[in-house]
């Protein structure tokens, strides 16, 4: 049995992220703790209802809740307005009031759908975040960033809602396959790169366990987004790597998975510093030999021109100018605004 880890996360209204193994077996009494009670929508996927839903309603039952759950189709297309409209009737129809709870049970899919579904329902009930994937615990479930997509891109609507509890049982990360959790592995490193240089030591070096992985990754991004609830500058910083990373999942037709795609514009950016003698080498080094070891891609398969359009279309870009987040060293990072000759001129150097 390991020991369960917490973080509190001082954003708006402060709350909790537990990570341990067999947490979900917890879910209820860490609810009932916090004073929720009354009906739990638990909302999921088919992978992940068929594999932890019963376990979650079974612990939300012992502790008093009626409970009821809405599972959707797993996959990115799940995020849909059509998705929020059904949870919200859902919700209607079973009479749930604003102190009753919905808690999202897997993904970032879900987290994402679920966490919106619950900062509108009634202008907001409350949320329990359970996280399933590596990426989702490391990453999607602490901030308090809910979206769903449009026919125009993803996350085109959305709102910043903060859950009560963010409940991650590592236990689960067992039936990931190999594929989601190197996806997951590539935030994780993100958080090495850009501000943790000690991190990447112990990622390199291994056996952390994963409960203290997940920690750090969470407390850094509870540290970035306390000082940036609302997305206007710290939180830059969690971009590291997505300005190249949502050009190659656009230029794929979004078939490149979300981890792979940071890694690519990670080794891609820290490329192009290298090269404008603006970062050491060992950054790059540490970071291709860390890419490797979890089974991830550094070699970005566009070319120059095709990136640089791409990335021209990104929402982030604003009035002529887009923040890049530029390695200086290993574990170290500053935040740049670049006009299009600059960003140009950045992407030709990690393609080189
Ligand atoms: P992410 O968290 O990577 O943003 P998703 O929510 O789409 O992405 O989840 C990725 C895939 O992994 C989905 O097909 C989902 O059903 C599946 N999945 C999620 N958690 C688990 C788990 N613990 N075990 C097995 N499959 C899971
Ligand atoms: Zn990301």
């Amino acid at each position: 049995m390991t020991v369960t880890k917490k973080i509190d996360v001082k954003a708006g209204k402060p709350y909790s992220v537990k990570i341990g193994k067999g947490l979900l077996d917890k879910a209820g009494e860490e609810a009932k703790a916090l004073g929720l009670d009354g009906k739990a929508l638990i909302v999921s996927d088919d992978n992940v209802a068929a594999l932890y839903l019963e376990r979650v309603s079974a612990s939300l039952k012992s502790a008093g809740f009626e409970v009821l759950s809405f599972v959707i189709p797993h996959g990115e297309s799940s995020k849909s307005a059509e998705n929020l409209l059904a949870i919200l009737e859902f919700a209607a129809e079973n009479a749930f009031s604003r102190t009753d709870t919905f808690f999202a049970l897997g993904g970032g899919v879900v987290g994402d759908l679920c966490g919106f579904a619950a900062a509108v329902y009634m202008r907001g009930t409350n949320f329990v975040q359970l996280p399933t994937t590596l990426l989702a615990a490391v990453d999607s479930s602490v901030g308090g960033k809910t979206a769903i997509d449009l026919t125009a891109g993803k996350n085109l609507a959305g709102a910043f809602y903060q859950p009560k509890l963010v409940l991650c049982d590592t236990a689960t990360f067992d039936t990931l396959p190999d594929e989601e959790f190197s996806n997951g592995m590539a935030e994780v490193i993100k958080y090495g790169m850009f501000c943790d240089g000690g991190f990447l030591d112990i990622l390199t070096e291994s056996n952390t366990d994963i409960e203290s992985m997940v920690a750090r990754c969470v407390a850094i991004k509870a540290r970035v987004v306390e000082a940036d609830e609302f997305d206007k500058g710290e939180r830059m910083f969690l971009n590291f790597g997505h300005t190249i990373a949502h050009a190659v999942e656009a230029l794929s037709g979004y078939t490149t998975p979300h981890g792979s795609a940071v890694a690519i514009g990670m080794a891609v950016i820290t490329k192009a510093c290298v090269n404008a003698n603006e970062c050491d080498n060992h950054a790059l080094e540490v970071l291709i030999s860390l890419l490797k070891k979890y089974n991830l891609p550094s070699e970005c398969p566009y070319g120059v021109d095709e990136v640089y359009n791409v990335t021209l279309k990104d929402k982030k870009n604003a009035h002529g100018m887009i923040t890049l987040v530029l390695p200086t060293a290993k574990g170290k990072s500053i935040l740049k605004k670049c006009d299009y000759n600059e960003l140009k001129e950045i992407i030709t150097l990690g393609l080189k």
